[in-house]
């Protein structure tokens, strides 16, 4: 039992990805749901720039083999060919023409352009059974005829390099099987029915072992990501990765005039801690403080390690008249405790960008920065709002909130 649990971890870390994925990350690799934003746009980026490639080199590799086409065929039928590549040869220029994903649903606008690139060799290879009469072909011409036939399969096999979950390649295998039964179909006379079994059943291998390669992509790709984009000591984003995330929502809100929040928390007294109990006090005492921020924020919101002890929360869409339900969270839940149990304290200054007119991302953190520096001068452990309003934090010490528990 022992050797079967071992083997299976070995399995996990050296096939699919550089760590275990847990059972919910397992669960995201069969299925697309419940990736994060950040994961997402990078899984656009991976898939468009393969895509782009790929459609690059097609673009000029499928109009020049039409030189075998004139080879091996008649002037009618290689003329018909060479139309069909120069219109694939069109679609993979237009779909390599450099681009820049936007900035919203990049991943839809990627898996478009990709269901777009694995649907040209399959009409294409429709398009050469009608352009060519099958029931009259040389020993050359079939040979040629057998190999357009495997351009399906190819497809099913390129689905491999893309970092995909099994049911998204498993869909978009689809199109190209259902080409490769109808091609079967239409070039009866050029393969027997055996043959056809056989591509059919090395075509469905093709797709699993383009599903496995696709999860273990998919895995390696969220494991880098995650490694690269998250503070190792806290889990919030590292502060290169929350200036991407925060230029990005910025310019998402001013595209639609929607309201973008932005709190600048500062730990009182951080350093009396790190004196007082030791550095993995400090350490124990920031962790304790993102846990408990997580707790509050939504799906699109991100957290972000700003400094040391600073910590940045980007609160999209949320207008300063929303502000007071974020801050009730804060006031009920607390920010976290001491090794001692006593509660963390932090100074917090908010700016929003329509209430304060902010131009770009960098204005909105220095206005934050500023107000939190004025929550400080205010006696900390309390919030200023992008009014200059002063809300007082109140936190409860551990030993507090469990006696609380135990008279309710
Ligand atoms: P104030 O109330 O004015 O904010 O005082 P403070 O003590 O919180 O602020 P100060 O900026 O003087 O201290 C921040 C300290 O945070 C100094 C630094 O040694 C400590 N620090 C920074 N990063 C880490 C870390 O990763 N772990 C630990 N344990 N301490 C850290
Ligand atoms: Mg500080
Ligand atoms: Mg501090």
């Amino acid at each position: 039992m022992l050797n079967i649990k071992h083997s299976w971890a070995h399995i996990l870390q050296n096939i699919v990805g550089p760590t275990h994925p847990s059972f919910r990350q397992l669960l995201r690799l069969i299925v697309p749901f419940g990736r994060s934003p950040s994961i997402r746009r990078h899984a656009a980026s991976v898939i468009m720039a393969r895509v782009q490639l790929i459609c690059f080199l097609f673009a000029w590799l499928v109009p020049l083999c039409a030189v075998v086409d004139w080879w091996v065929f008649d002037a009618v039928e290689a003329t018909k060919l060479t139309i069909l590549r120069f219109i694939a040869g069109g679609i993979f220029a237009m779909l390599a023409w450099p681009r820049n994903l936007p900035p919203r649903r990049p991943y839809r606008r990627a898996m478009w352009m990709l269901f777009c690139m694995l649907l040209v060799p399959s009409l294409f290879y429709l398009g050469v059974l009608q352009a060519v009469d099958t029931a009259r072909l040389t020993e050359e011409q079939r040979l040629v005829v057998q190999l357009y036939a495997l351009m399906p399969t190819i497809v099913l096999g390129g689905l491999a390099i893309f970092p995909l979950s099994a049911l998204e390649i498993l869909l978009l295998s689809l199109p190209a099987l259902a080409t490769a039964i109808a091609g079967l179909q239409l070039s009866d006379h050029v393969l027997s029915w055996t043959q056809h079994g056989a591509a059919l059943w090395f075509m469905c291998m093709m797709t699993g072992v383009s599903m496995f390669s696709g999860m273990s992509q998919s895995h390696y790709m969220e494991s880098l990501v995650h490694q690269a984009t998250t503070d190792p000591l806290t889990g919030a984003l590292t502060r290169r990765s929350g200036v991407e995330t925060l230029e990005r929502l910025f310019l998402l809100a001013e595209q639609t005039n929607a309201p973008l929040a932005l709190a600048f928390f500062d730990i009182d007294h951080f350093k009396a801690i790190n004196d007082q109990f030791g550095h993995d006090a400090g350490d124990q005492a920031l962790r304790s403080l993102v846990a408990e921020l997580k707790k509050y924020l939504r799906r699109g919101d991100a957290l972000v390690r700003w400094g040391g002890e600073e910590f940045v929360v980007v609160l999209p869409d949320m207008a300063v008249s929303q502000l007071p339900i974020f801050l009730g969270r804060i006031q009920a839940g607390g920010l976290g405790h001491r090794l001692d149990g006593r509660a963390l304290e932090a100074s917090v200054g908010i700016a929003e960008r329509r209430a304060d007119g902010a131009g770009d991302w960098t204005s909105l953190v220095e206005l934050a920065d500023h107000r939190m520096y004025q929550a400080k001068h205010e006696g900390r452990s309390c919030i200023v709002m992008p009014d200059h309003s002063v809300v007082k934090l109140t936190m409860v010490s551990r030993q507090d909130l469990t006696s609380q528990a135990r008279k309710s």
